[in-house]
């Protein structure tokens, strides 16, 4: 018997990429959705044959909790409103994953963890790219010295953005290019050096449009400073198309992927010759990954603690942004723990 996932939110993810991939696991299936738009019911029942019993609204959210055909909540909103909907998601005794950034605060993330534990229930972040076979093998490349002592890295993630809806309302998105795709910048860094990056400095992008970019920034650099030295150069936008994480090596070796982010097509070279693996399905390897970790108790590789760790650079990086300086990160926020 698969494991039930209810997807909250049936926003541009949800239907363009999580209920597709929802199709091909084996391990889970779509078994519910939590929606504020009526509207949209009719199209979801018609397509993946959802039980009336199994749709929910926010205001009945907590009677999810009883409901066996639901094992995981998938937390699919804006990422303002991850925090609250993951924690309600948790009071109703299901198994959590939140997409990224996991919250606005680092704050938000802490109470996010508390109340899966306190409720005996498993966290993951939507962090797909750690069931990628390029980006696996990006990691395992770095982090086993494979080409020597990885010494700089670039990591770029940007697209332009149309209108943007919430994701330039900063109540709603907690931030620029950084929030959003930016992420994958941080995540890419970490898992090809392996280590917790130390400081921060960082510097904000011109902006061009100024009515857009009101309450939110267009896009920025930084730096991240590593404990032996090495540095990682690292570019979001809302206004460039980027997506690149190269490593250079002590011993004049390099790899890189280019795409690195994306859903699908990524491609990867190095200076020893080709990275190339099939292209997967990353969420439904990703969500089965999770309902993996739940049928056989194990741990998630990408748990709270490290939905937790980006937002905390997350928010180093704007304060670096912001006052010019260089911002020591945290280390008891360390999380290296993936596969
Ligand atoms: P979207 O705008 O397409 O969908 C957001 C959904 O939230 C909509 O269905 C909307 O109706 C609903 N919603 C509820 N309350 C809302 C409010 N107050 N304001 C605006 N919308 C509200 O966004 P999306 O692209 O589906 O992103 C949703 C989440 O998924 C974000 O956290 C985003 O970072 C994440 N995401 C992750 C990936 C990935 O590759 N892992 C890709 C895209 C989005």
């Amino acid at each position: 018997e698969k494991l039930g996932v209810a997807l909250v939110g049936l926003g541009g993810y949800s239907t363009g990429q999580l209920a597709p991939a929802l199709q091909e696991t084996k391990l889970c299936k779509l078994s519910g959705i939590v929606t504020g738009s009526p509207e949209k019911i009719p199209e979801w029942k018609r397509k993946y044959n959802i039980a009336d019993k199994n749709i929910y609204n926010y205001e009945n959210f907590g009677t999810i909790k009883g409901n066996d055909d639901i094992d995981i909540i998938y937390i699919v909103l804006p990422n303002g409103m991850h925090a609250e909907y993951a924690i309600k998601a948790a009071e109703t005794g299901k198994h959590v994953i939140s997409e990224k950034p996991m919250a606005t605060s680092v704050a938000d993330c802490q109470r996010m963890i508390d109340a899966c534990n306190k409720a005996g229930v498993k966290l993951s972040i939507g962090y797909r790219l750690h069931f990628e076979p390029h980006n696996l093998e990006v990691m395992r490349l770095g982090q086993k010295e494979v080409y020597g002592e990885v010494q700089s890295i670039t990591a770029e993630d940007g697209f332009r953005i149309g209108h943007g809806g919430w994701r330039l309302d900063k109540k709603l998105s907690g931030g620029g290019p950084l929030t959003d795709v930016g992420i994958y910048c941080i995540q890419g860094a970490i898992y090809t050096k392996g280590e917790m990056p130390v400081s921060v400095t960082a510097k904000y992008h011109e902006v061009d449009n100024k009515e857009k970019f009101d309450e939110v920034e267009q896009g920025i650099d930084w730096q991240l400073q590593f404990a032996d030295g090495t540095v990682a150069d690292c570019k979001t936008s809302y206004a460039e198309n980027l997506n690149l994480l190269r490593a250079e090596t002590n011993k004049d070796e390099w790899f890189e992927l280019s795409p690195a982010y994306s859903y699908s097509g990524i491609e990867g070279d190095t200076s020893k010759g080709d990275i190339d693996y099939k292209q997967v399905n990353q969420q439904a390897l990703q969500m089965d990954d999770f309902a993996d970790c739940i049928i056989n108790d194990k741990k998630t590789p990408v748990p709270g603690e490290m939905g937790l760790r980006d937002v905390h650079i997350i928010y180093a990086i704007y304060e670096a942004a912001d006052t010019g300086k260089k911002i020591q990160i945290d280390q008891r926020k360390k999380m290296l723990d993936w596969r």
